[in-house]
């Protein structure tokens, strides 16, 4: 028998969605991921330290705390999560059928709420088999505790949030943290620019751009070009970390559902409804703009109700 909605997804969106869906007795069954797209269940926020804007909690909350709340308050509904893959779907006719690295089913109707992935960019050095995940990381607050970044200077790709959390982020290890900027302005909101400006620790290269990064075995150095000036330098460095935004996650959807030219889903606006009546896409899969944990779980409930509403009617 097919499950009447199946979310795919594990961040505020999924969540969000599962305990509409739960409370409205849909048996929702999420599928959370086994280190989709890179990373652990719980999605973009576990790389993230304090969330100081998500309403509820005027301290701030850790990310991975957070993510760990939304999923015991879908648990406690009675959302059946499993920690797998979706690999495949086939939305040609209803009931819709996915395919996990474990098994097969079939679904009323779908949730898609895979999220995004960060960037990296292909810097000679940088790369699979080079010195990635030798000292080149995507996620700070993966990786920037580990013993080889501390008390060494560090190098944050990018000008916007995550560039500025990162780098500030990474100033409780490294003994200095430069961050490069493609253009002279940057992209992040001005609170979180003034906090990275403030820190002695900080230094921001703008119009600055990162040619190369050497090292043996791990980074010994980052070749940085003044895109104004015309000139370039090597800085020792132990460290460099992209932090120069993202792509969505829907390579599996092979097509089937409709996207922008940068894959991002497209949704009927105001509304979480996709080009196949019965899939729903809430979250960072469908939003570039906003991309803010409280958008992607306000986006999470519309399309639960949006799917209560499709099976209503069907
Ligand atoms: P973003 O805002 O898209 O910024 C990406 C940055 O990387 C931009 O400065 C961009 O340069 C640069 N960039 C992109 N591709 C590049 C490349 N190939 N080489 C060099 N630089 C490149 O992404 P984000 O910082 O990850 O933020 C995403 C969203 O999450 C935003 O809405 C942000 O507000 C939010 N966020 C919020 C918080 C918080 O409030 N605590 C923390 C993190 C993120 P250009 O500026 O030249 O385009």
């Amino acid at each position: 028998m097919a499950d009447p909605v199946v979310i795919i997804g594990s961040g505020p969106a999924a969540h969000t969605a599962a305990i509409y869906a739960a409370r409205a007795e849909l048996r929702p069954v999420l599928f959370e991921g086994f280190m989709a797209g890179g990373i652990a269940a719980g999605g973009q926020l576990t790389t993230t330290t304090d969330v100081e804007n998500f309403p509820g909690f005027p301290e701030g909350i850790s990310g991975p705390e957070l993510t760990d709340r939304f999923r015991a308050q879908s648990a406690r509904f009675g959302t059946v999560i499993h920690t797998e893959t979706v690999t495949k779907l086939d939305l040609s006719s209803r009931p819709f059928r996915y395919q996990t690295d474990e098994r097969s089913g079939e679904a009323d109707a779908i949730i898609i709420a895979t999220g995004a992935t960060a960037k990296r960019d292909a810097i000679p050095g940088t790369r699979d088999g080079e010195l990635w995940q030798k000292g080149v990381s995507a996620c700070a607050v993966c990786d920037g505790a580990i013993p080889m970044f501390r008390n060494r200077p560090l190098f944050v790709v990018g000008g916007g949030d995550s560039a500025m959390e990162e780098a500030s982020f990474l100033t409780k290890f490294g003994s200095k943290v430069y961050v490069v900027h493609r253009r002279d302005e940057l992209r992040a909101s001005r609170i979180m620019q003034q906090r990275a400006k403030d820190n002695p620790k900080i230094e921001i290269l703008l119009s600055h751009q990162v040619i190369k990064v050497s090292g043996k075995d791990v980074v010994q150095s980052v070749r940085v070009a003044d895109l104004k000036a015309g000139t370039e330098r090597e800085i020792e460095a132990a460290g460099l970390f992209f932090a120069i935004g993202h792509v969505p996650n829907t390579a599996f959807l092979e097509g089937q559902v409709t996207t922008d030219e940068q894959g991002y889903i497209v949704t009927k606006p105001g509304t979480t409804q996709t080009n196949i009546p019965g899939v729903f896409a809430a979250g960072d899969v469908q939003d570039k703009r906003y991309r803010q944990a409280i958008t992607a779980a306000g986006s999470g409930c519309m399309a639960a109700l949006e799917a209560e509403a499709f099976l209503a009617g069907h």
